[in-house]
Parts: structure tokens; sequence; C-alpha cells
């Protein structure tokens, strides 16, 4: 794990093999859509593993089978997932692997094709956001408009304390979402290159949310 901060913002960026070999292999594009689902899923799983490093722990008394003893167990507030419509989803599953008793939201965003500006169009979230830890999930930052815009949004509902969560980011995705919302660390496992003239990750994977459901 990579923790770069170039702006004042935080961005853990997940090295781990599996993660970057995993990642290769949903970028190539002879991948067939249930291998890329699949994928998704895994590389979820572990980047939910660096989400929840900083979760506060307590301790509780116990008894094992051999004596009593103290021992760790998670503290503080409760999670909510919150994914990015529709290609957030392909990330929820492997999330909920890791936190399988988190609340989820979901935030319909889509990108004008013209303008690439994040216009929203369903919104549905867990009413106690104030209480709960949220992570937002979508596999690419590429522009940032629609996790800038999501975010907005769930801070205005009363979440405090975020996350976003991606597979690949941009730079220019990084920088926006430095520049607006410079509290909330970005988990991702790939800084590429630059975004092409249509607002695409280049190299980047082509489309996630084609490429999760077979639409193209
Ligand atoms: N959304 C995608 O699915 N792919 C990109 O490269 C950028 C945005």
């Amino acid at each position: 794990m990579t923790n770069t901060s170039p702006e004042g913002g935080q961005v853990i960026l997940v090295d781990h093999p599996l993660v970057q070999h995993k990642l290769t292999l949903m970028r190539r594009t002879d991948t067939a859509v249930v291998q890329f689902r699949q994928l998704a899923r895994e590389i979820a799983l572990l980047l939910a593993y660096e989400v929840t490093r900083d979760l506060p722990l307590t301790t509780v008394e116990i008894e094992t089978p051999v004596a009593p003893t103290k021992a760790p167990t998670i503290d503080g507030k409760k999670l909510c997932l919150v994914s990015i419509l529709r290609a957030g989803n392909g990330l929820l599953d492997g999330m909920l692997d890791l936190m399988p008793s988190a609340r989820v939201g979901h935030i319909g965003i889509y990108r004008d094709p013209e303008t690439l500006v994040a216009v929203e169009y369903y919104y549905k979230v867990p009413v106690d956001l104030a209480s709960r830890r949220v992570v937002v999930v979508d596999p690419m930052l590429a522009t940032g408009n629609s996790a800038v815009a999501a975010i907005h949004k769930l801070k205005d509902d009363g979440a405090e304390q975020l996350k976003f969560a991606c597979l690949l980011a941009s730079p220019e995705g990084i920088a926006q979402m430095q520049e607006v919302h410079p509290d909330v660390p970005i988990i991702t496992a790939a800084i590429d290159e630059r975004l092409n003239d249509h607002g695409y990750i280049v190299p980047g994977l082509g489309d996630a949310g084609d490429r999760l459901y077979g639409t193209k």
C-alpha cells in the first residue's frame, strides 16, 4: 500500500500483487463479462481491507475454551456503502463480503455525453448518515464530476466521515476530488496516465458498466 498526498488530500494506492494482477486481467479487452464481474468483486474485497484499516477497536472480555481474556473488537460508527450507479454496484458485493452488516445507499448519476457534467436521477440512502462511516464506491474516478457531486449530496444529507474507493483513478479526477473534497481519502488500485477527449481513462479498462453488465 502506498500513501501519496500530493495536494493535501489522502490517496491510498493499493499496490498489493494480487490486486495488480487481477486489475491487469480486468483491463484486457479479451476478458469476458463473467470474469470481469468476478474480478471486480475480488478486488473490491481487497480494497475493503484497506478502506477499513483505520476502524477503531475496543477491548471486550471473553472466554475462550482455555481461559478468560481481553480481546479486540470493532468499535465506533457503523458503516454505510454508497454505490454510484450503475458501475458502483460491481464493487458492492466484494465490499459486503467483508462488511456484511454495512447499510447500502445508491446514487444514480450519469455523465452527460456532450458536457461530461454529472446529472443525478436517483437517490436513496440510509437516514442516519451522520452516525455512519460512509464509503462511496465507483470503479472509475475519471473527470471526478460524479464522485464530487455524489459526495456533495451525501454531505448535505449529514455524512461527515467519508471515503471514496475505486479501481482506477485519473490524475484529473484525483485533482478535482482533492480540490473540492480534500477531507475524503481516495482508495484506488491504480492511477492511470490521463483522460481522453471523451472523458475515458487511458489506458483504463473501457466502460466499466458495459463490461460488468455486457451491454455493449
Ligand atoms: N467511466 C468508465 O466506465 N470508464 C472510463 O474510462 C471513464 C469513466
